[in-house]
């Protein structure tokens, strides 16, 4: 999958998804519900809406197999349009949004924006109301923006402050003199209905705005990649690159986990504190077991789950900070990584991460094996620090887990920054864990 198609089609975490379902299915592996029939040497993805987990069977089921897993986030932090949008101000139809996540707001200002969402709808002959979904991308760009430097004054010196309950309505179309009148409620719903087939009618939606502006090469060597979602876009794309590539191992189950919500803490029906992934594996080893028919009752592998995942290992795939070169003061000196050094190592004492010795040790070893460099990130002991799905994985579920990222700048701005060779090392290091 090309990395900055990717970059630039997955816009929402439908979109993310749809962009793997797509590759995925490109490359033989089978879209399949939990407790499904799953063949040994076999490839197969299960989706819940805005997360996916894919893998391969191994050759063999048996009481030593191992899960071995690698775990992103398919969200970004984002503005999400309100389920009741529409305003009018100086002549101009406005949108109201609800912060998703924690972006950099002042990034957002007078930017290009995108907006893309999913839609429920039901066809209008249908007598049944049954609900069917529609991932769109609309094709006009919105703008947020910033008060002029006149109008502002004092705003170099004393910074930009952005409230965003007041900041943050988008700008998405000038009023015609009609609609100054007409009644403005539910316009946007107007216009969200042309993306729906014909005579359909628009239940709900899910919409937010994006960063529209294309992935590019940055630095005076190209050593450099600008783009928005890189976070965690760039982690969801290494592994998808190395669980396709990989091959089914002798008796190891290899998995791959893209989760929505983790911006948001995680705790939905698709994220990665959900029973999402627990069903899954919970098939997987079930009917693994099962798959033997010609093995007598007593001689199948019976290794229950949760001894399985303490013996597995699990990579969770988060972007780290990179030091700032206008900023050092704000990394702890000898655990700051640096921009194109390879891949972060993410330790932290307050568990914020869930590396702990021997899982660190293993991701040692493995860099090792992969001849990949390491860098080690800890936070500063004056400054909080943040979080990523591992730790929740690892406790709900008991999987030796460790924390990684490739270096990044700007983290949660509207366009961040990162060099090309760490995405490189991260979909080698991937590889490592899956051969
Ligand atoms: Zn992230």
């Amino acid at each position: 999958m090309e990395f900055f198609d990717f970059l630039n089609t997955a816009v929402t975490p439908y979109h993310t998804v749809d962009a793997l379902k797509s590759f995925f299915k490109a490359n033989s592996f089978a879209e399949i519900g939990l407790a499904a029939n799953y063949e040994p040497a076999k490839a197969y993805f299960v989706c819940r809406e805005g997360s996916v987990i894919a893998f391969r069977t191994p050759k063999q089921w048996c009481d030593t197999s191992k899960f071995r897993i690698a775990l992103a986030h398919t969200d970004f932090p984002t503005l999400k349009i309100s389920p009741n949008p529409d305003g009018m101000n100086a002549g101009v139809c406005t949108l109201h949004t609800e912060v998703y996540g924690s972006p950099l707001y002042t990034s957002w200002l007078d930017r290009d924006l995108g907006y893309a969402g999913m839609l429920a709808y039901v066809d209008s002959a249908d007598k049944s109301n049954t609900l069917k979904t529609k991932l769109f991308r609309g094709d006009k760009l919105f703008r947020i923006p910033q008060l002029a430097v006149h109008l502002n004054r004092g705003v170099n010196q004393d910074g930009l402050k952005v409230n965003p309950q007041v900041d943050f309505n988008a700008l998405w179309t000038g009023a015609s003199g009609s609609s100054v009148s007409e009644n403005r409620k539910n316009l946007f719903v107007k216009a969200l209905e042309k993306e729906l087939p014909e005579g359909a009618r628009l239940i709900d939606f899910d919409v937010q705005l994006f960063d529209a502006q294309p992935a590019n090469r940055g630095g005076f060597n190209d050593e450099w990649i600008y783009s928005g979602r890189l976070d965690n876009l760039s982690s969801c794309h290494a592994i998808a690159e190395a669980i396709v590539g990989a091959k089914s191992a002798e008796s190891d189950c290899l998995v791959a986990c893209f989760f929505n919500n983790e911006e948001v803490g995680s705790t939905t029906r698709e994220g990665a504190a959900s029973n999402f992934l627990k069903s899954v594996l919970d098939s997987i080893a079930s009917l693994q077991n099962d798959c033997h028919p010609g093995v007598r009752e007593h001689d199948r592998a019976q290794a229950p789950l949760s001894s399985t995942l303490a013996e597995s290992i699990a990579l969770s795939i988060d972007m780290a900070h990179a030091e700032h070169p206008n900023h050092t003061e704000k990394h702890e000196p000898n655990h700051a990584p640096l921009l194109g050094k390879g891949i972060v190592l993410k330790t932290n004492s307050q568990k914020r991460y869930a590396s702990d010795l021997m899982s660190s040790a293993q991701l040692r070893l493995l860099c090792e094996k992969a001849k990949i460099p390491l860098q080690v990130f800890i936070m500063r002991n004056d400054m909080p620090c943040g979080s990523t799905v591992g730790p929740t994985v690892s406790a709900n579920l008991g999987i030796p887990t460790v924390d990684i990222g490739e270096p990044m700048l700007s983290m949660h701005s509207i366009r961040e920054m990162m060099a090309t060779s760490d995405h490189a090392d991260m979909i080698k290091l991937v590889e490592a864990l899956f051969c």
